[in-house]
């Protein structure tokens, strides 16, 4: 039996991490400021002997006696991270030094979720990890992407200078059950309005494109990247490399939900990425991993998960 810290694991992906690993037989400790992390997610945990929560923000340090740290705190969609930029810098800065020293201390093994939000608009199509980017550095964006670019810079200098076991995850567009209904990123955006049969909101023309992927694979791949060789640091991309258009997913959904919903185009948000597909080839090599979960399948899910929420 391990014993792993999850640093958000409140959230949207932290909450099936640490449903996944107390599953396993570990002893998980929790730790979230509920910025866009909510209690409900782990509601269902909360009576399991092995299962802990602190009320924590990781800008502050943290003691605890731990095996393994995934360091999952951050807002992730871009309404959330641009409320407070400053803070969204602060929590991947200020917090991956903390969870930084704490492994440091402890000796326990480390993992960034990191993101394919380091490759900015990428001018390289799909993109492998030895592609650096091409990030606007003062755009709106940029307290998200330079935050998780430092945090890498940080993770690969402590295991450099101070022998930390470090892992860094670059994650794609990940979705499913336990999204929020005010999450703001497209998958949750475009179900809960097709439910509701309210106007799709397609931001620009629809054109620019992302690869989705489901969440239990990426839990899957996340805890492959935990336990590879200590000499395998990464970053390695994770992701589904089926690309498609906003435009075809809005179609899709609105298929699936059988909605009466029209489409509505608002402006493209300043700086989004046009297109984004991961080339997963050295996660299927080095985590002998690749997701299986198909999309309209993971979309059937998470349609279903939102009709409850939405008590339809
Ligand atoms: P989420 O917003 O649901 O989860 C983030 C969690 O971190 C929340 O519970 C939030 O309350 C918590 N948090 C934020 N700031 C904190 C702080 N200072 N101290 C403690 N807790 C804090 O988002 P998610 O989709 O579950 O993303 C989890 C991680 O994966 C994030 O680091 C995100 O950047 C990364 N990621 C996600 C995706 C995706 O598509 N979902 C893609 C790339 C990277
Ligand atoms: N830290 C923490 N928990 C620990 C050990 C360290 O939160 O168990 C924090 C501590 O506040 C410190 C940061 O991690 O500021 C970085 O630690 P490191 O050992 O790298 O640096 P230093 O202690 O020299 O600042
Ligand atoms: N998007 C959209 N309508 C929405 C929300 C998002 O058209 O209601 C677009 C957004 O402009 C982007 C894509 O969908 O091009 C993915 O957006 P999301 O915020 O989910 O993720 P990210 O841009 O961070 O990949």
């Amino acid at each position: 039996m391990k014993r792993i810290l999850i640093a958000g694991g409140a959230g949207f992906i932290g909450s099936h991490l640490c449903e996944s690993l107390l599953n396993e037989g570990n002893e998980v400790i929790c730790t979230d400021n509920f910025f866009t992390g909510a209690k409900e997610n782990i509601a269902h945990l909360l009576g399991h002997p092995y299962f802990e929560l602190i009320r924590h923000d990781i800008t502050m340090p943290l003691y605890a006696e731990v095996d393994e740290i995934y360091n999952l705190a951050c807002p992730a969609s871009p309404i959330h991270y641009q409320h407070n930029a400053i803070k969204t810098i602060k929590t991947s800065v200020m917090g991956s030094i903390n969870m930084l020293g704490l492994a440091k201390r402890t000796g326990a093994k480390i993992l960034q979720a990191s993101s394919s939000e380091v490759y900015g608009n990428p001018d390289v199509h799909p993109q492998p990890e030895n592609y650096h980017g091409n990030v606007n550095i003062l755009g709106p964006r940029s307290c998200y992407d330079e935050g998780k670019r430092c945090a890498e810079t940080l993770f690969m200098n402590y295991h450099i200078q101070n022998n930390v076991k470090i892992k860094i995850a670059r994650i794609f567009n990940t979705y499913g059950p336990r999204m929020m209904i005010n999450d703001g990123r497209v998958v949750s955006n475009f179900i809960v309005q097709a439910i509701r049969n309210r106007e799709i909101t397609i931001y620009g023309d629809g054109k620019q494109t992302r690869s989705f992927q489901y969440i239990d694979d990426l839990i899957d791949a996340i805890k492959a990247l935990m336990d590879t060789e200590d000499s395998f640091t990464g970053p390695v991309n994770l992701g589904n490399d089926r690309e498609i258009s906003i435009i075809e997913l809005a179609e899709m959904i609105i298929r699936l939900t059988d909605s009466k919903s029209g489409i509505v185009y608002q402006p493209l948000p300043q700086d989004d990425p046009l297109q984004r597909k991961p080339d997963i080839s050295l996660a299927r090599e080095k985590l002998k991993w690749e997701p299986t979960n198909d999309l309209e399948k993971g979309l059937i899910k998470t349609i279903e998960y939102f009709k409850e929420k939405l008590k339809i």
